[in-house]
């Protein structure tokens, strides 16, 4: 299927054809048609499917072009995002799409000063990206008016529960006409996300792109047995011996992010630390010294994971297993990006046998066990070989009603 059999205009036609997107991906193929129609979409696809696009181009399309003069103009689509790297990047999706549209997109979000946002908005927008905390302060001073939206996107909808934002969410529903599009985007449906998206979305057609697929498929995984004190030298040794080009290591606290960049340092690898106690501007300095190459390590906590859009990382490292299996398949789905291969490697120090398991429960799958040679070890846990993990329910991968009419 091609872009131009969804039912695309010509300017967006245009645009993602710049954009070198020759196909659309199966999020893109299954919601685009859909949410043309004007249909609510309750999309279950993470960070990597290329679901941006899935709804930045269907918003661009059915706003249709705007003659007003763009200081007359309200905002017609809102999309709510958790974190600041999100927005950016969505931002930068909906610039890209709507540039032969005229279609004026603006992003807000917190951690940076409020005059050029306001400047911006003042000049009128179409599109606003936003996080939710920043939206309600601008709505509050009066520099935004929510009055005129047609089309809501919520986007990672799972993450903004995760991270409390759903009372702040609630009220910006309150302030938009409920006579409007709905598109909510979640990781997972699970039964928080479902609680909180029946009474947003009406008679919402499922989109659910497998997450499981991604990692299983394209990147390839292993598990590094490791006693807790030797991670540090295991991972300078992988990062000396082994061809590492571009490399994202996890951990579980900032701490810890902190310290293995300190230790990085102190064996001479180039690494920089991007987590939430770091100023917008820090984050900005250390994705873009990594995507220059300045950097080959990025260490990250989970909470910024879903936001590091970084092509070409070759390798990720859990140097610390994340407690939740699901941040397990965000993690290393910031390798093998748009179909790429990609290598993860996970260290399990004896305290972390369970999360282990719960991942490769998640999974379906047992992971191998490699040691790296000539590694001197100490005394640590190594996974029955045995073991094995149960294969998970096959998942739909479309259940929108257009098909179950079919039938
Ligand atoms: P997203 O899931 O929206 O964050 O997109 C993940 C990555 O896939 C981004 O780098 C996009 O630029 C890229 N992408 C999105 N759609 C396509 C497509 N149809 N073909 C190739 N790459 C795409």
């Amino acid at each position: 299927m091609s872009f131009v059999d969804l039912g695309l205009e010509p300017g967006l036609l245009k645009a993602v054809h710049k954009l070198g997107y020759t196909e659309p991906t199966p999020i893109q193929e299954q919601a685009i048609p859909l949410a043309l129609t004007g249909r609510d979409i309750l999309g279950c696809a993470q960070t990597g499917t290329g679901k941006t696009a899935a709804f930045v181009l269907p918003a661009l399309q059915r706003m249709g072009r705007n003659e007003k003069p763009t200081e007359g103009r309200s905002i017609r689509t809102l999309v709510v995002t958790p974190t600041r790297e999100l927005a950016g990047q969505i931002d930068d999706v909906a610039r890209a799409c709507s540039q032969y549209t005229g279609h004026r997109i603006a992003a807000v979000y917190g951690g940076v000063g409020y005059d050029p946002q306001i400047k911006k908005l003042r000049k009128g927008v179409d599109l606003l990206v936003a996080t939710p905390g920043r939206l309600l302060d601008l709505v509050q001073r009066g520099d935004i008016d929510l009055s005129h939206v047609e089309i809501l996107v919520l986007d990672e909808a799972d993450r903004m529960l995760d991270m409390g934002f759903w009372p702040d969410v609630r009220r910006i529903l309150n302030l938009i006409p409920s006579a409007r599009q709905n598109m909510l985007f979640s990781a997972t449906l699970s039964k928080d996300v479902m609680r909180v998206a029946g009474p947003t979305l009406t008679d919402p057609a499922r989109i659910e792109v497998a997450p499981s697929a991604t990692p299983v498929e394209t990147v390839s995984q292993t598990v590094y047995p490791v006693a807790e004190p030797q991670k540090i030298d295991l991972l300078v040794r992988l990062l000396e011996e082994e061809r590492l080009d571009r490399v994202l290591v996890f951990t579980r606290t900032k701490h810890r992010a902190d310290r293995v960049c300190r230790q990085l340092e102190r064996n001479r690898i180039k690494g920089t630390a991007i987590h939430s106690n770091r100023t917008q501007a820090q984050r900005q300095r250390a994705l873009d010294g990594f995507k220059d190459g300045t950097y080959r390590v990025l260490v990250a906590t989970d909470i910024v994971a879903r936001g590091i859009d970084v092509d070409s990382i070759s390798h990720v490292i859990n140097y610390d297993l994340p407690s939740q299996a699901q941040d397990y398949v965000h993690r290393i789905g910031r390798t093998a990006r748009a179909g790429a291969s990609g290598t993860a490697i996970s260290f399990l120090a004896a305290e972390q046998a369970a999360e282990l398991r719960e991942i490769e429960l998640m999974l379906g799958q047992t992971l191998p066990c490699r040691d790296l040679e000539g590694f001197a070890y100490m005394q640590r846990l190594v996974p029955n070989p045995d073991r094995t993990a149960k294969k998970p329910k096959p998942r739909l991968v479309y259940n929108g009603s257009a098909r179950r009419r079919r039938r």
